[in-house]
């Protein structure tokens, strides 16, 4: 399909961006490839399932019909109830309309979240430290919530406790979280996980079992299009939407619902391949018999996920290098850019010398062994001519 030419500055060829050949693509954190059903089944919705789902006429039927058994493959990859799940515009969303509904329902006015936490919450909370009593839990130099913090502060007044899965940066899992949750409700405190970074990477199953009240996900990062992800609201859980307006989303979320995303997100749900740790560990060996000066931050968690130190370098030239030579990496998070420091690797407590310089690779269900293997002199000799630029 061609750029639309009504749209001026639109020159730029994406197509090959897509030649495999040509680049390799360790930036899966940011976002993700599309999935080619997902790509033409949300083309087709796009162009003739234009029905607007409320509606009682042919084309809202179907409409309404492909957007419900979207919402059952969403629920059955989240291991929830299809009525439990609505459609949402993303992780940013989600994670607002969470935090949002928590504090709408109760008139607690603690919230417990943690340092390393995606920007969605922080910057969410840091917009209500005028009304509430925010605890951002401080984590070990591997990444970790010590569970002994977190129960100096749950207290009865605590309405929400909200934590990520797995870190965007590092890939780390805080690994208390089912404890975690367990006190947070034997404290009346509604929970919510931010499972973007593990969805569709890993089951959900085993985050649900946890039995939070509301959890995040995320659809560009497992092959769904931008601008589409799902909340999970389990079914007792009190709620109050966070947009106001129509019925739509059992009235829990107001606007015409985005059909051909909602489409691909249920495609690329029921297409989730898990990952292994295989790549990623392969990755690491290879890397450090290569540059044995590297330094690995955080504890490994996730399955796609490594964040390297390269001591001596700057982390914008090093990823500025990488994708002149065709691999595509990055600096940890999309909101960290230039000389601000990660706050993840901050209050992870990293050294100087690695700050700076650290850069996060991320694979995906589409990442070859082929791949990791080529991508380790590329990386070497990025490295090196860095280094020597640099001094
Ligand atoms: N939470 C985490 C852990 C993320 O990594 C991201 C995106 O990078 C988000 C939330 C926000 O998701 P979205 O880009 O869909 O708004």
């Amino acid at each position: 399909m061609t750029v639309l030419p009504v749209i001026k500055n639109i020159d730029i060829d994406f197509k090959s961006l897509q030649d495999k050949e040509r680049s390799i693509y360790f930036d899966n954190n940011s976002t993700t490839e599309i999935d080619e059903d997902a790509a033409t089944s949300m083309l087709v919705a796009a162009e003739s399932g234009y029905g607007n789902p409320s509606t009682s006429h042919r084309h809202g039927r179907d409409a309404k019909i492909a957007l419900e058994s979207a919402r059952e493959a969403v629920a059955k990859f989240m291991s929830a109830n299809q009525e439990e799940v609505i459609f949402t515009s993303g992780g940013t969303e989600s994670i607002n309309t969470a935090i949002n509904s928590a504090i709408c329902t109760s008139s607690k006015k603690r919230i417990i979240s943690c340092k390393t936490e995606h920007k969605a919450t922080l910057s969410k909370l840091k917009s209500l430290d005028k009304t509430h009593d925010i605890i951002l839990l401080p984590v070990d130099n591997d990444g970790r919530i010590d569970l002994n913090d977190f129960k100096q502060f749950i207290n009865n007044n605590t309405c929400l406790v909200t934590l990520m899965a797995a870190n965007n940066e590092t890939g780390t899992y805080h690994n208390n979280l089912t404890e975690i949750i367990d006190i947070a409700r034997r404290h009346g405190a509604a929970t919510h996980i931010d499972a973007v970074q593990v969805a569709g990477k890993e089951s959900l199953a085993r985050f649900m079992d946890m039995g939070p009240n509301l959890m995040s996900i995320s659809g560009h990062k497992f092959h769904a299009p931008k601008g589409i992800g799902a909340l999970y609201i389990s079914k007792n859980t009190p709620f109050v939407p966070l947009i106001f307006g129509g019925e739509q989303e059992f009235a829990k979320r107001a606007g015409t619902e985005n059909v051909p995303s909602a489409i691909a997100l249920g495609i690329a749900a029921s297409k989730a391949r898990y990952l292994s740790d295989e790549l990623r560990d392969l990755f690491i060996h290879l890397l450090k018999n290569s540059i044995p000066s590297i330094a690995i931050n955080g504890a490994l968690g996730v399955a796609n996920t490594v964040n390297v130190g390269f001591p001596g370098v700057h982390r914008d030239a090093l990823v500025t290098e990488l994708s002149n030579n065709k691999l595509m990496a990055s600096t940890g998070s999309a909101c960290t850019k230039g000389t601000t420091p990660s706050h993840v690797l901050l209050a992870m407590n990293i050294s100087e010398e690695y700050i700076h310089s650290s850069v996060r690779f991320s694979f995906s269900k589409l990442t070859t062994k082929s791949e990791i293997e080529k991508s380790i002199p590329i990386i070497k000799n990025a490295y090196e001519r860095i280094l020597s630029i640099s001094g």
